[in-house]
């Protein structure tokens, strides 16, 4: 069933099969859809940056199988199955330990992750890396996928993407790299049926 995200899309967290394409002769596959708002309240990131943020986040789930949809604003009308909020004056953490996102799922009614976007550039300047606008929205675009993949469910992992405490190179360098399981806990954290779909498994 297709729908406005309404309010019982936010309780599964998993969005609809929004499209759909035909495997041989008629199995349809269905590709998980998460419809992320981003919000800006301070508006001081710049809009490149923004920009390449969102399209490497999408990247990121389409080579897992997921169709990310972005949209920027304080509110979606609850159209939306995780807020992402990049904060640009905020600083947590003290010492050796910056706090590069965080993740809050409740009591809020929708989820939310919070992007310390200061903090993200700290790391990369302490690394030595220059932090022009494409470095700096694909370093953010990590912490977010981060924070979007515990949003979903999905804890830590020893390395990779989903390791505590990503450092600069993880941020920066080519490849993404996940666990064996990744992609199926993220496609079952999405949803049983669409995850059967995708993977084409039984
Ligand atoms: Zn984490």
């Amino acid at each position: 069933m297709r729908g406005t995200a309404g309010e019982w899309a936010w309780a599964v967290l998993v969005l609809l099969a929004a499209s759909t394409a035909a495997i041989g002769d008629e199995q349809p596959v269905a590709r998980p859809e998460l419809v992320v708002l981003w919000s800006d309240p301070e508006q001081r990131v710049p809009v490149a940056v923004k920009r390449e943020l969102f399209r490497e986040t999408a990247a990121l789930f389409a080579s897992w199988g997921v169709t990310l949809r972005s949209s920027e604003g304080l509110d979606s009308e609850g159209r939306h199955d995780v807020r992402v909020v990049l904060l640009e004056r905020s600083r947590l953490g003290n010492g050796r330990a910056r706090v590069l996102g965080q993740t809050h799922v409740a009591p809020l009614e929708f989820p939310a992750v919070w992007i310390l976007v200061p903090n993200v550039r700290e790391v990369l300047e302490h690394a030595g890396e220059a932090t022009s606008a494409p470095v700096l929205a694909r370093a953010l675009a990590r912490v977010a996928a981060h924070e979007i993949v515990h949003a979903l469910g999905l804890g830590h992992a020893p390395k990779g993407l989903m390791r505590r405490g990503l450092g600069a190179s993880d941020l920066t360098r080519p490849r993404v790299q996940v666990s064996d399981r990744f992609q199926e806990d993220l496609l079952d954290a999405l949803g049983p049926r669409v995850r059967h779909a995708t993977l084409g498994r039984p």
